[in-house]
């Protein structure tokens, strides 16, 4: 609720709850992954977000695969 709204991009995207392509707030954010400190203390990875414009359902996508 709190997140800092960052610029976002409207896109038409397929939304799985819609069961349509739908207009999406897509963002880009940094989150810090703290789970596992072993070697990186805190690794700052991009994450997709999108949020559906219609149901409000928002799903966040690691872009580095690794
Ligand atoms: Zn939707």
């Amino acid at each position: 609720m709190s997140k800092s709204q960052s610029a976002a991009t409207e896109l038409t995207e397929y939304c799985e709850n819609c069961e349509t392509h739908s207009p999406h707030a897509v963002s880009i954010e940094l989150r810090t992954e703290s789970t596992k400190q072993t070697n990186r203390a805190f690794s700052r990875e991009p994450y997709r977000v999108t949020q559906c414009r219609v149901c409000g359902d928002e799903r966040t996508q690691r872009m580095n695969n690794a």
